[in-house]
């Protein structure tokens, strides 16, 4: 499953994650799920990747909203609200977990959100500061 997190403030975004396997080790897709107790444990999830790339850059994410693809894990939900996460966006429902529970109890707002299209239409030709320059016609 594809998931993605980004953290914003003030209209900028702080971080960014998406769920893969830690820098320099391979892929389930290359070598199979590392399986413990039915779940892979091979991979960070998006919010735990956008979390550490914040934290490698001494960003704080306090007061900031997390946009996530699907409704987090558990434990991904309490590393968001300990790192002062104040509202979460959230395009689709996962599966049970206490995270709506946590979330709620600690005060952080839930907004369900309609996933967006996928396709971005973007004109580049609209864009003054875009010309094509002689050598990329
Ligand atoms: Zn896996
Ligand atoms: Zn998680």
């Amino acid at each position: 499953m594809h998931c993605g997190c980004v953290f914003v403030r003030d209209k900028f975004v702080l971080a960014t994650g998406y769920n893969g396997s830690l820098p320099g080790h391979p892929h389930c897709e290359e070598v199979g799920c590392l399986v413990v107790d039915n779940h892979c444990v091979r991979t960070n999830h998006a919010e735990m990747n956008a979390l550490t790339q914040a934290a490698i850059h001494g960003v704080t994410l306090k007061g900031a909203t997390a946009y996530i693809t699907n409704m987090s894990c558990t434990t991904c939900a309490k590393a968001l609200i300990a790192s002062g996460i104040v509202r979460v966006v959230v395009f689709s429902d996962f599966h049970d977990t206490l995270a709506t529970q946590f979330y709620s109890s600690s005060g952080v707002e839930i907004i369900k959100s309609e996933m967006p299209e996928r396709i971005i239409h973007y004109e580049i030709e609209k864009y003054s500061s875009a010309k094509r320059t002689e050598k990329s016609k």
